[in-house]
């Protein structure tokens, strides 16, 4: 059988490549040049195709596709959040994604994006602690410490200058494990026995847990003035961290309000409540912080031009490396127009 041209092999990055990518340049400069890629992208936002992702929903978690294109380069991430797949082994949030080149429709990068998610999800939130958390905050409230945990706190200490973490989850294994994982990073790590606790003093408070219901995980008297919420779990419509009331009190950030508005805490608002668009304060053209006493909250969901900045980010940082392998996924006969030819000739063993 003829081998397929290098035009037509396509780099794939797998799980344990993508591990070694991350190892060898390390982790936290991994987070810092993610948060400049999705930086980079959201100075030039009107360049993008946006659509709310398209989510397929069954009564225990989600599906979705997540498309976006600058013209030069098209992305998708596909991926999962099932909440209950932890009970059984399985992760509560899966995917991969796919860039290619709008001018030939080629794809010029297959890659796992699990551990991608966790690491530009993170690199994400730190971007917006950056431009909204108050200066000099040191310490934040991790609740939640399931898979995301760690990428948070690392991002945060390396983007944010935080240096305490307060840990609380529901699970205490979970925390255990999560202030384990973070020993040797220069955290201060304090575990926490309560959500109350965790937030007691802390600057940024990050929600990150999972469970498919309209949940409280903060109620409004555990908010002070002057605090920095980042709200991840709340992604899906039903999924909700935050109680209304403290909605009602804060500036609410957001990456792309049509999706947002489907998914995220503000799905308990009328839909003509203000949000401020973040790629709009990073170019200077909306205010972020305002004041020492401003609650701000960052209504994370994840939207597709961040995956876009980490596919785009990824498909430089493999060049020259052996973090791919070539995959032979495009049929690619000698004459293009016969692609059955190509079959007939090839040999079936
Ligand atoms: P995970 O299942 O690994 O961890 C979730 C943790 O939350 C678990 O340890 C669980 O015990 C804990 N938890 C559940 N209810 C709690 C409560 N009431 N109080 C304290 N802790 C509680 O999930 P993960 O992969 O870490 O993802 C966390 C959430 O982040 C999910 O909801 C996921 O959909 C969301 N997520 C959002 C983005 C984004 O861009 N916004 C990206 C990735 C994941």
């Amino acid at each position: 059988m003829t081998p397929p041209s290098s035009k037509a092999l396509v780099p794939f990055v797998s799980v344990e490549n993508m591990m070694r990518l991350v190892l060898s340049r390390g982790i936290e400069t991994v987070l810092r040049e993610l948060v400049d890629y999705i930086e980079a992208d959201f100075r030039r936002w009107p360049d993008f195709d946006k659509t709310p992702r398209v989510a397929s929903h069954s009564d225990i978690g989600v599906i979705e596709l997540m498309p976006t294109s600058d013209g030069a380069h098209y992305g998708f991430k596909y991926v999962n959040g099932h909440p209950s797949n932890t009970k059984s082994g399985l992760q509560t949030v899966t995917a991969f994604g796919l860039l290619a080149d709008v001018s030939t429709g080629y794809p010029i990068l297959l890659t796992e994006m699990t551990m991608l998610t966790a690491l530009r999800t993170a690199a994400m939130s730190a971007l917006a602690g950056r431009v909204l958390a108050p200066k000099n905050s040191k310490t934040m409230a991790m609740i939640g410490n399931g898979a995301q945990s760690e990428f948070q706190c690392l991002a945060f200490n390396a983007v944010c200058g935080i240096e305490t973490v307060r840990l609380f989850d529901i699970d205490r294994g979970a925390t255990q494990k999560c202030a384990s994982n973070l020993s040797g990073h220069g955290l201060e790590v304090v575990i926490c026995s309560s959500a109350e606790e965790a937030v007691e003093g802390a600057q940024i408070v990050t929600t990150c847990t999972a469970d498919k219901q309209y949940a409280t995980i903060l109620t409004d008297n555990m908010i002070g003035s002057g605090v920095h919420i980042n709200a991840i779990g709340g992604d899906c419509p039903g999924k909700t961290e935050l109680h209304k009331d403290i909605l009602l009190r804060s500036d609410i950030f957001v990456e792309y309000p049509p999706q947002t508005r489907i998914e995220g805490e503000i799905q308990q608002l009328a839909p003509e409540h203000p949000v401020t668009e973040l790629w709009e304060v990073i170019i200077g053209q909306k205010t972020g912080r305002t004041g020492d006493r401003q609650i701000t909250l960052f209504d994370s969901v994840g939207f597709a031009i961040e995956d876009f900045s980490a596919l785009r980010y990824i498909h430089q940082a493999i060049q020259g490396t052996g973090f791919s392998q070539p995959l032979d996924m495009l049929a690619d006969p000698d004459d293009p127009r016969d692609l059955f030819g190509m079959l007939s000739r090839a040999d079936a063993t």
